[in-house]
């Protein structure tokens, strides 16, 4: 049975677990999250067969680095085998501090992948000076570096637009650098297809590429199937959008298995040392052994109910 008819049966992913590139941990002061708790976010993983979430701090890059980036190593504590973690640095930071919270993360946990930049609310351009000694952090500790990417939009986007990322990954063709949103807009993602092509270290994530208003079928057109990533952006998003805008589309399974798992699965084995022990004897494709599903989090902490709808 294809994907599309699973899901029209209302079978779900059955045994494709995704990888979700870019989601998030905290709360938001700017605008309405229904429920950002970790036993939500697990609940909305195992609604929709996502085996591994790679996490951000809200919190870490918009007002408290450090105490952001202990929420991703709370969530990595409370269902270890779901979450892998991104660093998120702010430029305007001094430097030392920056290389201590890399070292410092590094060393709380395995599951950190790599960097997270958000340009946009930091206010400052992806390629300026300060953030470059941050990209060199990244190709010497981590290079893995996810980046809020956006063409359009008001002013501060034009801190991170996709040809200002695509500069920072020729730059450093060690790091593996992923478009976060796409460039969000329409021009955006065809603008961040087209770099994906020419860049062999340039990746786009689909979290909130709905706002473009560009079929799934309409972007491969342009991307190459290998460079586009399943990403939720939960919670601030849910993770439905995304999940059915590649489940539904008419295309080849096999190009929406490298969309939802094949592809970030060969960036963890490459960029990070979990993903190669993690990855270098299992075959792909299948259910890793997801281990802790929210029901069996929330028997740890008391709060189960025979709800079968939880
Ligand atoms: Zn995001």
């Amino acid at each position: 049975m294809s994907i599309r008819d699973a899901l029209a049966a209302g079978l779900g992913f059955r045994d494709l677990a995704l990888i979700d590139a870019h989601a998030h941990v905290g709360r938001w002061g700017s605008f309405y999250m229904a429920d950002p708790s970790l036993i939500q976010l697990v609940r909305e993983l195992d609604r929709f067969n996502i085996e591994l979430c790679c996490v951000t701090s809200l919190l870490a890059f918009s007002v408290d680095m450090t105490r952001g980036n202990d929420e991703v190593l709370e969530a990595i504590r409370f269902a270890p085998d779901r979450f892998l973690g991104y660093v998120s640095l702010v430029p305007h930071q001094p430097l030392a501090d920056c290389r201590r919270e890399v070292q410092r993360m590094l060393d709380a946990s395995d599951r950190i992948i790599g960097l997270k930049f958000h340009p946009m609310w930091n206010n400052y351009p992806i390629n300026g000076d300060l953030y470059q000694p941050l990209w060199e952090l990244a190709a010497e500790f981590c290079p893995l570096v996810l980046v809020h990417c956006w063409l359009g939009g008001e002013e501060p986007e034009a801190n991170n637009t996709p040809d200002k990322v695509a500069q920072m990954a020729a730059r450093y063709p060690g790091v593996t650098v992923i478009m976060g949103h796409s460039g969000g807009s329409r021009a955006g993602q065809l603008q961040c297809a087209e770099l994906c092509r020419r860049l062999p270290n340039l990746y786009m994530d689909l979290c909130g590429s709905e706002f473009g208003n560009l079929w799934i079928e309409r972007l491969l057109e342009h991307a190459p199937a290998d460079k586009v990533l399943f990403a939720t952006d939960i919670p601030f998003l849910g993770a439905g959008s995304p999940a059915g805008r590649v489940g539904y589309a008419a295309i080849d399974d096999a190009i929406k298995r490298k969309i939802l798992r094949v592809n970030m699965e060969r960036i963890l084995a490459t960029c990070t040392r979990w993903g190669r022990d993690r990855f270098r004897s299992s075959t792909p494709l299948t259910r890793h052994g997801m281990t802790s599903t929210a029901n069996q989090l929330a028997l740890q902490m008391g709060t189960h109910h025979d709800n079968p709808d939880q």
